[in-house]
């Protein structure tokens, strides 16, 4: 079930080998910051091209002990609109403006509602920076479920997961130099991520509960049940509540921690 290297959480490394891949969980908590962990945010790192997926509220902490720079990003990816998975952006644009000042665009992809959402946020926790306008070119892209698009070498499915019904929220299925990636975002448990992730090379799965049973998440047996028909290259349990990690010393699957890098 494991391939590809793992630098574990804290230590440094060389970066992607020519043509690999590499992706850093930047945040591996749920929105309670369980076990002291951060949001979510994962840091995708490929030849010629960096990105973001879910940028939650300690995002720039979590780069910054990973020893990466914010300006690297290229663009982020979004996978709905819950605080702990976007609550960060304006924290990116405040990085932006006086921290490592950008002028080259930057684009958001997500769901529907996606650039009022991240408006209004920035609004309210800074309202003249954001009344000012930012010094760069910003796009929102809002994308339709199933449907893909594909910038700078990446390719980006957006499907939708079932996790609360007031919004739409997705998993992404992304290719990039010639690995795939699947993401679910926050996701009930669902026949859809089996689907999408046979094939992948990596699987990043939430995991927010282990005894507790709920329509929104997915629990720990609910994925441990179905791992072996999965067919990807590497499960990864992340977006870790505090039922997994009171049980984390007997789980029999590989559970992120911040700043773990992983080599595809
Ligand atoms: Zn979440
Ligand atoms: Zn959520």
């Amino acid at each position: 079930m494991t391939r590809g290297r793992t630098t574990p959480a804290g230590q440094p490394n060389p970066g992607p080998d020519g043509g690999a891949v590499r992706l850093t969980v930047l945040g591996s908590g749920d929105a309670f910051g369980s076990g002291g962990r951060l949001h979510s945010a994962y840091l995708v790192e490929a030849p010629g091209v960096t990105f973001l997926l879910d940028c939650g509220p300690s995002v720039l902490q979590g780069l910054k002990r990973a020893g990466r720079t914010p300006a690297a990003l290229d663009f982020l990816c979004v996978s709905h609109l819950h605080g702990d998975h976007f609550g960060g952006v304006p924290f990116l644009f405040l990085e932006y403006r006086y921290e490592s000042p950008r002028t080259r665009p930057f684009t958001i992809y997500g769901p529907p509602e996606t650039e009022r959402r991240i408006h209004t946020l920035h609004a309210a926790l800074y309202p003249r920076q954001c009344d000012e306008g930012l010094p760069f070119g910003t796009t929102y892209v809002e994308l339709r479920d199933g449907t893909p698009v594909e910038t700078r070498g990446v390719r980006l499915l957006p499907f939708r997961v079932p996790h609360v019904p007031e919004l739409v929220c997705f998993g992404y299925r992304i290719e990039v130099a010639g690995r795939t990636i699947l993401y679910s975002g926050d996701s009930a448990w669902t026949e859809a991520l089996v689907t999408h992730a046979r094939g992948a090379d990596l699987f990043v799965c939430e995991c927010s509960t282990y005894e507790t049973r709920l329509d929104v998440h997915v629990s720990y047996p609910e994925i441990a049940a179905r791992a072996r028909d999965l067919g990807c290259g590497r499960l990864l349990l992340s977006h870790l509540g505090s039922e997994p990690l009171r049980h984390l010393a007997a789980l029999s699957l590989e559970c992120a921690e911040d700043g773990m890098t992983i080599e595809l």
